[in-house]
């Protein structure tokens, strides 16, 4: 076992929505009692809630996105010239929305389980946050590691505050989960477009134990 996956064992990766005081579990494992579509919209929720507290923490303003457009193959919506890829998703500065591939979403949210949806969404956040705070990167990499630390950070927050919780089980859910999120124009499984596997799992180890102001 090595040190990032004993780590991850410790973050307890099935996720269960609390709703209403009730704790209503989100993986379809269980109950079913989710859909697709309810952990889209959950996932971009609470992650929206979290950033707009933390900005205001700091004395700043969150921008809510734009949009969040579901598109099929090739059809999205294309980001400065260049035309949305099927099996991606990504945050477009241009506009500030975030467009997804919906059936290949479904698809991994399908063969790996729910939480695909709660790291992919909170990282293509995290790049809308990257617009926000203006924060300048040498390589593509740098920004996709710390788009991870954030997505660490924000599902944290959202487990220690209650709005989601976590239960030991299946950490491969969302480590396989980081090799899968993607950026438009990227191989979304290039590790030197996104770093490797394991720098990947890190930095999202990095944010969850650390918060997002560490990243
Ligand atoms: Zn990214």
């Amino acid at each position: 076992m090595n040190l990032v996956r004993a780590r991850l064992l410790v973050l307890a990766l099935v996720l269960l929505l609390a709703a209403c005081g009730d704790t209503r579990p989100v993986s379809r494992d269980v109950q079913g009692a989710d859909t697709f579509e309810d952990d889209l919209r959950t996932a971009r929720t609470l992650t929206e809630s979290f950033w707009a507290e933390f900005f205001d923490q700091q004395g700043m303003t969150y921008r809510p996105i734009a949009a969040f457009i579901p598109y099929s193959g090739s059809s999205g919506p294309s980001c400065g010239g260049e035309p949305s890829v099927p099996n991606n998703a990504f945050y477009c500065p241009e506009g500030h929305y975030i467009a997804f591939d919906r059936s290949w979403m479904e698809s991994l949210w399908n063969d790996m389980g729910d939480g695909s949806v709660y790291v992919i969404i909170p990282h293509e956040f995290g790049h809308a946050v990257q617009a926000q705070l203006r924060t300048g990167f040498e390589l593509n990499v740098q920004a996709e590691l710390q788009a991870d630390c954030y997505a660490g950070g924000t599902l944290s927050a959202l487990v220690r505050s209650g709005s989601l919780q976590a239960q030991p089980g299946d950490e491969d859910e969302l480590l396989t989960s980081l090799e899968a999120a993607g950026d438009p124009t990227d191989d979304w499984l290039n590790p030197a477009a996104h770093g490797t596997a394991e720098q990947r799992q890190s930095a999202f180890a990095d944010g969850y134990e650390g918060g997002v102001g560490g990243c």
